[in-house]
């Protein structure tokens, strides 16, 4: 079997371990593949092998992959920091934007979807380990930021992401995601119907599926190593 494909069926069965471990439904847990540094014939193969939905980080190389690729019918994700010159075609390209921590570009992702295209989904992005360097509002601060995209019709507030600091630590890594999930089941109680957790990775998604995870978002166990990083 080729890699990709092999590596896929093996992300399956760790998600699926996990999942039972949790006492979950499988089938809960959406696989966002992470296809940021690697060619569209390997987001290709990866559908080939049933793979529907796709994360990246970077617009032009997302563009790019998302026009060559258009008969496929994929469903694309934008998972990387959003500039404010940007955000046209980040809302007429993508299904999905998980990195949303400003009111400023909430609203000019809405001016900017396309009629005649659903509603734009996104979720919040929660700095749950309180990272000077990292992005996300801090907690706490997705309460108003949930307010504010819940008046704009043109998005569709989802839920929350995070990106915890990497750390081998098991007990800590439930702890950051264990936040997030507190902090969405505050907006539920105020009133927000979200369904979406987009949180774990290729190193700790195990942690974040015992959390209630509802996407894990997973490159290297996919793919395998990147070698430019961003
Ligand atoms: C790169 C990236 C991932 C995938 O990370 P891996 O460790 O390669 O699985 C997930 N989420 C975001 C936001 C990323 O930028």
């Amino acid at each position: 079997m080729a890699l990709i494909a092999a590596n896929l069926q093996a992300v399956r069965a760790r998600i699926a371990r996990a999942a039972q471990a949790a006492g979950r439904a499988p089938g809960d847990i959406v696989l966002l593949a992470v296809s940021k540094t690697f060619p569209a014939r390997c987001v290709a193969e990866a559908h080939a092998a049933g793979q529907q939905a796709f994360g990246e980080n970077h617009l032009q190389e997302a563009v790019e992959k998302i026009t060559e690729l258009r008969e496929l019918g994929l469903e694309w994700h934008f998972i990387g920091p959003i500039q404010g010159n940007k955000t046209g075609p980040i809302a007429a390209h993508f299904q999905w934007v998980h990195s949303v921590e400003r009111e400023r570009i909430a609203t000019r992702l809405n001016d900017a979807r396309p009629e005649g295209q659903p509603p734009l989904n996104v979720c919040i992005q929660v700095n749950v380990s309180g990272e000077e360097s990292k992005s996300g509002v801090a907690p706490g601060g997705e309460s108003r930021l949930a307010e504010a995209i819940a008046r704009l019709p043109r998005l569709k507030l989802r839920g929350l992401m995070a990106i915890p600091e990497p750390t081998s630590d098991a007990a800590l890594q439930r702890r950051r995601f264990a936040l997030l999930r507190q902090l969405k089941d505050k907006l539920a109680a105020h009133g927000h119907a979200l369904d979406t957790l987009s949180m774990g990775m290729s190193d700790d998604l195990e942690a974040a599926i015992a959390e209630g995870a509802t996407m894990v978002r997973v490159g290297t166990a996919i793919f395998g190593p990147r070698n430019r990083e961003r």
